[in-house]
C-alpha cells in the first residue's frame, strides 16, 4: 500500500554509520531543519533499504529483476529524460511508436502495409486496463446515444481480477464477475456470455491467470459471444488482460489463438515489465483499429511544438522503460524470447517435479500458460501454507502464500513465479530448502502432536459424552439421567476429575 498513514512510535531514525557525519537523529515524518552531507544521505538510506527483501529471491512477483548491464546503462543514460516532452525528445518518441507496432504485429492485429498501429505505452496493465476499459465505455455509450437508449448503467464482466475492480469502482461501471469454483479457477465462457446483456460494454478474458497461471479460452469465448451478438443483435466486444501471457503465448504456443486473429477481440493490455523483459514500469494497449479507439478519448497536444496525440492517464513520466523495452525486443527477436520462454517453461516443469516429489503438496497450476507453480499442502491440519512460507523466509526465499478469491476461498496455495532469472539451479536449491523445512515443519508438528494427542482425543470424546447426556437431559428422558456418568454434569466427580487432569482445560 503506497498510500503513507501516520504510525505512532518513533518517530527519530538515525544510523550507526551516519554518526560519523552527523550526530543528531533525522525527524522521521518531518523536513529536517539542517542539511546532511551527500555521504551520509547516502549511507542513511542504503542502510535502511538492505532490510527490504533481495528481489531475485522474491517468488512472488511477474515483475522483471534482472536486466542485462547494456540495457541497465542505456536506462541510467535516459533517467533524466521526461517522455512526455516528444518534441525534444523524438526518438524516444519513435522508439515507443516502433514497440507498439512491434507488438501489434505479434498480437495479429491486421494492419495494412502502409498503416501503424494504434496503440500506447503505458505504465503498467492496470493503467492500461484503465484506457482499454474508458475505451469500451465511451464507445457503447456513442452507440447507446445514437440509438436513443439509455446509457447510464454500463457493465463489465470478467473473471477475478483486481484490476478490474478498480476500474469499475473508479469510472463507474457495474462489475459482473463470474465466480470460480475449487478445481476450476479460470473463468468459465460459458457462465460469462450468460451474464452479458444490452449494457455489457465488453467481456474482459485474462490471458494467464494470476492464481495459477492457466489460460482462459479466449477462443471459446469469442465463439459464443459471435452467436449471442448474432441473436440479440448486441456488439458486444472482448478485451484480453494478457499482462503476463501476451509475451508468452505468441512464442511457445504461437497456435492458439486468442488474440486479434478472434474478431471480437478489440484490444489487448501486456505487462512489458513481466514477460516483456523490463524492470517495473511499463506496459502496452493496443487496439484492433483506429475505430476501436474513440478520437474523443486522445488527446492532441500542442506541447512546444508539433502535434502529438496522447492517450494516458499521466503526464510526465521517465523514458527509460520505454527505452529498455527497445532494447528487447531488437536485442532478443522472436527466437531470443521464445528460448527464454521455453526455458522458463522447463524450469517451471523441475520446481513442479521437486515439489510433487516431496509428497506434501498437490499442484495446482496447469503445465502450461504462465510459468508458475502454484500448490497446496495435502494436509493441513498440522500447519498451513502460510507457517510453510514464513519458514521458508529463514532461507531467503519469499514465497507468498493466499487464498483463493470468492467461492474457492477455502483453498489456500503458495505460489512460485518462474522468471528469466530463476535458473535452474535457483530451482534445485528451492526444492532442497522446501524439503528440509517440510522436515522441520514435521519435527515441530510432532512435538505439538505428542504432547497434545491424549488430551485432545479425551476432551474430544468428552465433549461428546457431556452433549450426548445433555440432549438426553433436555429431551426429558429421565431414564437418560443415569447414562454414562450416572451423575449430571458438574457433580460428577469423576467426570470433573478427568476434565481437571487435561493439561487443555486446567
Ligand atoms: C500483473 C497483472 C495485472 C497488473 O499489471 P501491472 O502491469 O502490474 O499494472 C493485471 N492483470 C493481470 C492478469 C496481471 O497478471
Amino acid at each position: 500500500m503506497a498510500l503513507s498513514t501516520a504510525q505512532t512510535g518513533e518517530s527519530m531514525h538515525s544510523s550507526t554509520f551516519a554518526s560519523r557525519y552527523v550526530r543528531t537523529a533525522l525527524p522521521r515524518f518531518r523536513i529536517p531543519e539542517q542539511s546532511i552531507p551527500k555521504d551520509a544521505a547516502y549511507q542513511i538510506i542504503n542502510d535502511e533499504l538492505m532490510l527490504d527483501g533481495n528481489p531475485r529471491l522474491n517468488l512472488a512477483s511477474f515483475v522483471t529483476t534482472w536486466m542485462e548491464p547494456e540495457c541497465d546503462k542505456l536506462m541510467m543514460a535516459a533517467i533524466n529524460k521526461n517522455y512526455v516532452d516528444m518534441d525534444e525528445y523524438p526518438v524516444t518518441t519513435e522508439l515507443q511508436n516502433r514497440c507498439v507496432n512491434m507488438i501489434a504485429h505479434l498480437f495479429n492485429a491486421p494492419i495494412g502495409d502502409d498503416e501503424t498501429a494504434v496503440g500506447v505505452g503505458t505504465v503498467g496493465s492496470s493503467e492500461a486496463i484503465m484506457l482499454a476499459g474508458l475505451a469500451f465505455k465511451r464507445k457503447w455509450q456513442n452507440r447507446r446515444k445514437a440509438e436513443g437508449k439509455p446509457y447510464d448503467k454500463p457493465n463489465i464482466v470478467t473473471g477475478a481480477n483486481v484490476c478490474w475492480e478498480k476500474f469499475a469502482r473508479y469510472f463507474e461501471v457495474e462489475l459482473k464477475e463470474v465466480k470460480l469454483t475449487e478445481g476450476y479457477y479460470v473463468m468459465n465462457p460459458e457462465k460469462a456470455v450468460e451474464m452479458v446483456d444490452e449494457n455489457t460494454i465488453c467481456v474482459a478474458a485474462i490471458l494467464g491467470s494470476t492464481l495459477t497461471g492457466e489460460f482462459e479460452d479466449v477462443k471459446l469465448l469469442n465463439d459464443l459471444l459471435v452467436a449471442k451478438n448474432a441473436e440479440t443483435g448486441w456488439d458486444t466486444p472482448i478485451h484480453v488482460d494478457a499482462a503476463s501471457g501476451g509475451f508468452i503465448a505468441p512464442f511457445i504456443y504461437p497456435d492458439l489463438e486468442w488474440d486479434f486473429r478472434l474478431p471480437l477481440v478489440k484490444s489487448i493490455n501486456v505487462s512489458g515489465h513481466k514477460y516483456g523483459l523490463v524492470y517495473a514500469g511499463v506496459g502496452w494497449v493496443i487496439w484492433r483499429n483506429k475505430e476501436d479507439l474513440p478520437e474523443e478519448l486522445i488527446f492532441h497536444i500542442n506541447y512546444l511544438g508539433a502535434d502529438q496525440p496522447t492517450f494516458t492517464l499521466n503526464f510526465s513520466k521517465g523514458s527509460n522503460q520505454i527505452i529498455a523495452q527497445y532494447y528487447q525486443l531488437i536485442r532478443l527477436g522472436f527466437e531470443g524470447y521464445k528460448d527464454i520462454m521455453q526455458n522458463c517453461r522447463d524450469n517451471a516443469t523441475v520446481l513442479r517435479e521437486g515439489i510433487e516429489k516431496t509428497g506434501y503438496f498437490d499442484v495446482v497450476s496447469k503445465d502450461s500458460g504462465v510459468p508458475l507453480v502454484a500448490f497446496s499442502l495435502k494436509d493441513s491440519s498440522r500447519y498451513t501454507v502460510f507457517e510453510v512460507a514464513e519458514s521458508l523466509r529463514r532461507f531467503g526465499w519469499i514465497v507468498p502464500a493466499y487464498t483463493m478469491p470468492a467461492d474457492a476461498e477455502h483453498v489456500a496455495v503458495m505460489r512460485v513465479v518462474i522468471r528469466e532469472d530463476f535458473s535452474r539451479g535457483l530451482a534445485e536449491r528451492l526444492i532442497a530448502d522446501l524439503t528440509k523445512t517440510m522436515a522441520d515443519m514435521d519435527a515441530h508438528a510432532g512435538k505439538k502432536a505428542v504432547a497434545a494427542e491424549p488430551a485432545k482425543k479425551t476432551v474430544r470424546e468428552i465433549e461428546k459424552e457431556v452433549t450426548t447426556y445433555w440432549r438426553r437431559l433436555v429431551a426429558g428422558k429421565k431414564s437418560s439421567l443415569n447414562f454414562e456418568f450416572g451423575f449430571p454434569f458438574g457433580l460428577d466427580r469423576f467426570v470433573y476429575g478427568r476434565l481437571c487432569q487435561l493439561p487443555t482445560i486446567c
